[in-house]
């Protein structure tokens, strides 16, 4: 096993990277396109000055890498965290580069992030520092440049807010310009649910692959934004129980199973799920570790480590939030044989309905909610057996199967179109 410090072993570009280089090895990848695809091709750090509620200026730093543009327009979400750092935005651009290729959409990878507390920012604030930092980055998005969305801290409003000051300065509105917008506005139907949805589907697939039924499926879910209660409410819906919600205040756990759309209005009263009835409470981080078919991580980086890999008793892993499984973790539950759904993959129907609000946008032409949720089925569906069906046809696990699948793909491309000189 590697010997890595906690602090090496999260962080999330090595995580990415030593899992990029395993797949390129094992595809035999030409030299020049392994270090052509390793780093991101663009990097843009901005200060954003903002005028405060009370008065004061304060100046907040943000990025936005565009880690490839090969197969199309890069594509990404922004997130507002006070913990974003430059290597998280760079592991998570590369991370869409091969989620897109996952699920063969035409889009590159693409990522953006400002540090700040979203919590502790009044709208206006907010409002003032996303326009202020879409001003910043004018030339560099666009529908055909880079297209941002909704991450962790940023919702559809702070979506219409970027596409209202693009059209601003382009004299023009141009909706296409970002996805997750108000359905109102341009969004797509059924995007708002389409993570949770996608998940779902993996895990029917799963089960059904490994030989197993709906009827008595326990799932314990950590994180309950929009990725956590959106799965838990879908999976509910399928039939599948939820035994265990953890989130950052505290969890929950009901061996008979929790009533989502119960806890989901829980929530939406007491802004917490802390005291609902109806399950106990239980150690957000010990959750993790109870007996389970099905275990969601669906909200941050690095959930899942050395420190706590060898407790993990699910048959079943998937990976709802982008890396939240380290590479030592990986080893130790391969050992375990549990059955991983990777991020990369679970988590890619965000953007497959991000594709379609696009497509949508650029033909001024709107679907039906079931239409989009038909082509979402499909397009998951047919992902993962494509995965699977690479995994045992070359002999690797699941997660090195997607990247090595998505790789190909973009290497492919950047062969095709050449380099440019
Ligand atoms: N932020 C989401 C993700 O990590 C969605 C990205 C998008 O729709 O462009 O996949």
């Amino acid at each position: 096993m590697q010997t890595l410090t906690l602090e090496q072993e999260t962080n999330p570009w090595e995580a990415q990277a030593a899992r990029f280089d395993f797949a390129a090895q094992k595809l035999n990848l030409d030299q020049g396109i392994w270090k052509v695809l390793r780093y991101p091709s663009r990097e843009l750090i901005v200060h954003i000055p903002v005028g405060m509620d009370d008065g004061s200026i304060e100046v907040f730093t943000g990025y936005r890498v565009q880690h490839s543009v090969a197969r199309g327009p890069a594509k990404g979400g922004i997130r507002y965290s006070p913990d974003v750092s430059l290597d998280e935005v760079r592991a998570l651009a590369s991370w869409m580069t091969w989620k897109c290729a996952v699920v063969n959409i035409p889009f590159g990878g693409a990522k953006g992030g400002v540090i700040c507390d979203p919590k502790k920012m009044s709208q206006g604030e907010l409002e003032r520092m996303t326009r202020r930092y879409t001003a910043e980055l004018m030339e560099f998005i666009g529908p055909e440049k880079d297209v941002p969305a909704p991450d962790m801290g940023t919702d559809e409003q702070t979506m219409a807010w970027i596409m209202d000051t693009y059209s601003m300065h382009m004299r023009q509105t141009v909706n296409a310009v970002v996805t997750g917008k108000p359905v109102n506005l341009g969004g797509s139907r059924g995007r708002k649910e389409a993570t949770g949805r996608g998940v779902s589907v993996v895990c029917d697939e799963a089960i059904k692959h490994l030989g197993m039924s709906i009827d008595g499926c326990r799932v314990i879910i950590q994180g309950f934004g929009n990725v956590g209660s959106n799965s838990a409410k879908l999976l509910a819906q399928k039939g599948y129980t939820i035994i265990g919600i953890a989130e950052f205040d505290g969890g929950l756990y009901n061996p008979k199973g929790i009533d989502i759309p119960a806890l989901i209005e829980h929530r939406k009263n007491a802004g917490t799920i802390n005291g609902f009835t109806e399950a106990e409470a239980a150690d957000k981080r010990e959750l993790l570790t109870y007996n389970c078919e099905i275990l969601i991580p669906a909200a941050t980086e690095n959930v899942i480590t050395s420190k706590n890999a060898d407790r993990i008793r699910c048959k079943i892993l998937c990976e709802g939030a982008n890396g939240p499984t380290t590479t030592i973790a990986d080893e130790i539950l391969a050992d375990k044989r549990v059955f991983i759904i990777p991020d990369i993959l679970a988590n890619a129907g965000g953007v497959t309905t991000s594709y379609f609000e696009w497509v949508q946008d650029r033909m001024g032409y709107f679907w039906t909610e079931a239409e989009v949720n038909q082509r979402l089925d499909n397009i998951m569906t047919e992902s993962f057996n494509d995965v699977v069906t690479y995994a045992q046809n070359h002999g690797v696990n699941n997660r090195i199967a997607a990247y090595m699948l998505a790789i190909d793909r973009v290497a492919y491309t950047t062969k095709q179109r050449g380099i440019y000189a």
